[in-house]
C-alpha cells in the first residue's frame, strides 16, 4: 500500500490545504504528523501555546472522524521527520517564509532527499512569486498590492480519499484555556460572522472599542482557515470588502518581504537607522510591558496583550510607537515582547509591523510620524470604553479626561476615585519632549559620521 506523510506545521486544517490534498490524492494511506519543536514551543508564550494545543486537539478530532489520528512527536524536525518517514513514499508540507522555517525545512529536505515535497498554502501567492517587472521583490506596499491582486492564482491540488493512519504518537500536548474556540469549523464560523459585518469594516476597523474587525489573525497564523478561502469569501464590491482585502495583502506583503530580505528579521530595513542611539532603560521597558506608562491608551493595549494575547491594530500601533519614539527603546525589544505574548504572534507580521512603526522598514512610513497617545485615544476611543475595560482604576473618569488624567481638574479625579501617583501613575515621559528627543536621535543616526 502506498503511504504518504503530511507534516502539519501551521496549516492546521484539512480544507483548502495543498499539502494535505496532494498527499491524500497521491496515496492510499497518509500519516498526519505534528512535531512539537522545542525551539518554537518554548519561544511561544502561554496564549499561543494554549491556542495551539487546542487547535491540535480539534485537528485530531477531525482526523478521528476519518478513522485516523493526529500523530504528535516532540523533537527537532530534522531528526523526527526522517524517522517518521520510514515506509512513506513522500513527505508533504506547506512552506513558510521565516528564516528559521527556511533553515529547518532545508535541513529536513536534505535528510529526506527526493522524498520531500513543499507546497504553498500559507499565503494566496507564495513568497517569491510576486515580483516587479524587473523580477525583483517589492519594497513598497502599493505596487506590491497591485501586482498581488492581478497575479492569477496558481492551481492547488484537489484532495483525495486516502485512509488516515491511527497511531497518535505522544498525543496532543496539554494546554490551558484557549482564547477562541479551536478548529477549522469554528474558524469558518468566525469568517461567516464577520461577513455579516464586513460592509462596515472600513468605517469601524480603527475602533478598538467596537467589534469592527474580523479577529481572524490567529486563525490565519495557525492556518485554521486558508488565506484563499478568506480572500474568496470576502471578495466583492463595496468599500468594506475592498479595505479588508487590502489588509489581507499587508499580511502577504510582510511575508514576501521577510522571505526576500531575511536579514530584516534582526536589522533595520533602512540601514541608516541601524545607528539610532537607543536607550537601555529597563524600568521604562517594564512600565511599558506591564501597562504602567501613565498613558491610558498605551496601558490598555499592553494589559490586553498580557490578559488575552490579542490587541486591536490601532492600540498595537500606538503602544509600539510609544516604546520606540517616546521611550527611545530599540524596536527589537518590543518585537520580542509582542512575539512572546501575541496569540497571533508571527515573525513576518510582527517584524514588518514593528519596522513600519519604527520608521526603519519598507514603505513610506517616515520616522517623523510619531503617534500621540492622547489624541489617538480621543479619536479612536472617543467614549473611553476601551480604556475603561482594560484600565479599570480609571473607569470612573468621563471622556475625554480618561485619555489624559493628569490634565483633569482635581474635582473630576476625586469624583472618579483617581489619585495620580497612587491609584494610577503620572505620565512616564512628557510626550512633546520625548517626541523631540526621538526626532533628534533619528536625525543624528542619519548624519554622516566624521572619518
Ligand atoms: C506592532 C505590531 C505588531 C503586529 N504583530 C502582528 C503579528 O505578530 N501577527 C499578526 O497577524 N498581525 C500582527 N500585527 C498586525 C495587526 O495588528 C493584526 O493582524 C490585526 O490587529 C489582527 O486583527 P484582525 O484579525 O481583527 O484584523 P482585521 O482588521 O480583520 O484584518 C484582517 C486580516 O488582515 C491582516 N492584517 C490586518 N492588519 C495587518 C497589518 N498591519 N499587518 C499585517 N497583516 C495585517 C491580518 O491577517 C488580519 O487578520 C501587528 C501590528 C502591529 C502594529
Amino acid at each position: 500500500m502506498s503511504r504518504g506523510l503530511v507534516w502539519f506545521r501551521a496549516d492546521l486544517r484539512l480544507g483548502d490545504n495543498p499539502a494535505w490534498a496532494a498527499a491524500t490524492s497521491d496515496h492510499e494511506e497518509v500519516v498526519a504528523l505534528f512535531v512539537v519543536d522545542p525551539v518554537l514551543w518554548e519561544g511561544s508564550g502561554s496564549h499561543r501555546r494554549d491556542q495551539l494545543a487546542a487547535h491540535l486537539g480539534a485537528l485530531d478530532r477531525s482526523l478521528q472522524r476519518r478513522g485516523g489520528r493526529l500523530r504528535v512527536r516532540r523533537g527537532d524536525p530534522a531528526r523526527v521527520i526522517p524517522a517518521e518517514a520510514e515506509g512513506a513514499a513522500r513527505v508533504y508540507w506547506n512552506g513558510d517564509a521565516t528564516p528559521y522555517s527556511l533553515r529547518r525545512d532545508a535541513a529536513v529536505l536534505n535528510a529526506l532527499g527526493f522524498r520531500g515535497e513543499e507546497h504553498p498554502g500559507r499565503y494566496v501567492h507564495p513568497p517569491g512569486s510576486v515580483l516587479t517587472g524587473e523580477g525583483a521583490p517589492f519594497r513598497v506596499f502599493t505596487p506590491f498590492f497591485r501586482a498581488w491582486q492581478s497575479r492569477p492564482w496558481d492551481p492547488w491540488p484537489e484532495p483525495g480519499t486516502a485512509a488516515v493512519a491511527a497511531d497518535p504518537g505522544e498525543g496532543v500536548p496539554a494546554g490551558g484555556r484557549p482564547l477562541v474556540e479551536p478548529g477549522e469549523e469554528a474558524a469558518a464560523q468566525r469568517l461567516e460572522d464577520f461577513l455579516e459585518r464586513v460592509d462596515g469594516y472600513s468605517e469601524e476597523r480603527d475602533r478598538p472599542d467596537r467589534a469592527g474587525t474580523s479577529r481572524l489573525s490567529a486563525d490565519l497564523k495557525f492556518g485554521t482557515i486558508g488565506p484563499r478561502t478568506v480572500a474568496l469569501r470576502v471578495d466583492g464590491p463595496g468599500e468594506g470588502r475592498r479595505a479588508f482585502i487590502r489588509q489581507l495583502a499587508w499580511r502577504e506583503f510582510y511575508a514576501h518581504l521577510l522571505a526576500a530580505f531575511p536579514e530584516t528579521r534582526r536589522r533595520a530595513m533602512r540601514p541608516e537607522y541601524e545607528g539610532v542611539a537607543w536607550r537601555r532603560d529597563d524600568d521604562a521597558f517594564a512600565a511599558w510591558a506591564e501597562g504602567r506608562t501613565g498613558y491610558p491608551f498605551v496601558d490598555a493595549a499592553m494589559r490586553q496583550l498580557r490578559a488575552e494575547g490579542w490587541v486591536h491594530n490601532r492600540p498595537r500601533m500606538v503602544a509600539a510607537s510609544f516604546l520606540v519614539k517616546d521611550l527611545l527603546i530599540d524596536w527589537r525589544r518590543g518585537e520580542r515582547h509582542f512575539l512572546r505574548w501575541l496569540v497571533d504572534g508571527d515573525v513576518a507580521q510582527n517584524v514588518g509591523n514593528w519596522q513600519w512603526v519604527a520608521g526603519t522598514g519598507a514603505d513610506a512610513a517616515p520616522y517623523f510620524r510619531v503617534f500621540n497617545p492622547v489624541t489617538q485615544g480621543l479619536r479612536f476611543d472617543p467614549d473611553g470604553a476601551y480604556v475603561r475595560r482594560w484600565v479599570p482604576e480609571l473607569a470612573g473618569l468621563p471622556a475625554p479626561a480618561i485619555h489624559a488624567p493628569w490634565e483633569a481638574p482635581p474635582a473630576v479625579l476625586d469624583a472618579a476615585g483617581v489619585v495620580l501617583g497612587t491609584t494610577y501613575p503620572p505620565p512616564l515621559v512628557d510626550h512633546a519632549e520625548a517626541r523631540a528627543a526621538a526626532l533628534e536621535a533619528y536625525e543624528a543616526a542619519k548624519r554622516p559620521r566624521p572619518a
